[in-house]
């Protein structure tokens, strides 16, 4: 059997394509001078967020978030709610960890919860918005993948809402900035983590579809 040669250049292992019989350097030349088809580059795959209403304590995910105090001792909210679940070698490992900075996270098992890990951030308290506390609340969210990010065995994360609660950030645009904080710092990373937010009321969760739907 003759071997297939490229019709334009005489090059071996050509194949056939439709009515031609092309090598791949002539097949490229041709399609990519003339417009042709060619074969599209496929989308760079964006990160991975979804929206979870309920308890993050239940959920089956490698981590979840608590939006802690500065001590790390314990509080209420979802801090209180985390270490009920965790049980209280949470409370022990955490006061070996001489407490957090605002804006910064510290990482430990997660004991008792589903999750294998807790990643404990401390979000700023709201002041009115001039003192830093937008800068200080996308350092959590960034401090807290970051954290992930560095560990081979955390594929997916909760987060929940992050000072909203007693800290009293307003809940749209702290919604807002966490999308985008989290959507900025993973798209590097394409496909490496999986991001849930953790909404405890209807409310917040039709907030985080509506601001994921037109993408912050
Ligand atoms: P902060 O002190 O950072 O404001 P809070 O715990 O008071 O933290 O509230 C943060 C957010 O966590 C609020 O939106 C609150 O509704 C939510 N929340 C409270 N408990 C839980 C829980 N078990 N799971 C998920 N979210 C929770």
């Amino acid at each position: 059997m003759t071997e297939p040669r490229c019709e334009r250049c005489g090059t071996p292992d050509a194949v056939q394509l439709g009515e031609r019989t092309l090598c791949e350097t002539c097949y490229f030349e041709m399609n990519s001078c003339c417009g042709h088809e060619f074969e599209p580059v496929p989308a760079m795959e964006g990160p991975v967020l979804k929206v979870v209403k309920g308890d993050i304590t239940t959920l089956q995910v490698d981590a979840i978030v608590n939006a802690a105090n500065k001590t790390l001792l314990g509080g209420g909210g979802v801090d209180g709610a985390i270490h009920r679940a965790a049980g209280p070698k949470l409370l022990a490992k955490c006061a070996t960890l001489a407490g957090c900075k605002t804006g910064k996270a510290k990482i430990t098992p997660g004991y008792r919860l589903p999750a294998a890990f807790v990643i404990h951030t401390v979000g700023p308290v709201w002041h009115g918005g001039q003192q830093g506390e937008p800068d200080l609340l996308a350092s959590c969210y960034r401090n807290c993948l970051n954290l992930a990010l560095e560990n081979n065995a955390i594929r997916t994360v909760a987060f929940p809402s992050i000072s909203t609660g007693v800290y009293r950030y307003p809940k749209d645009q702290a919604a807002e900035l966490a999308i985008r904080t989290v959507n900025e710092t993973l798209t590097p990373f394409p496909g490496r983590l999986e991001v849930s937010f953790c909404c405890f009321s209807d409310e917040d969760a039709d907030r985080y579809r509506r601001l994921l739907a037109c993408e912050v």
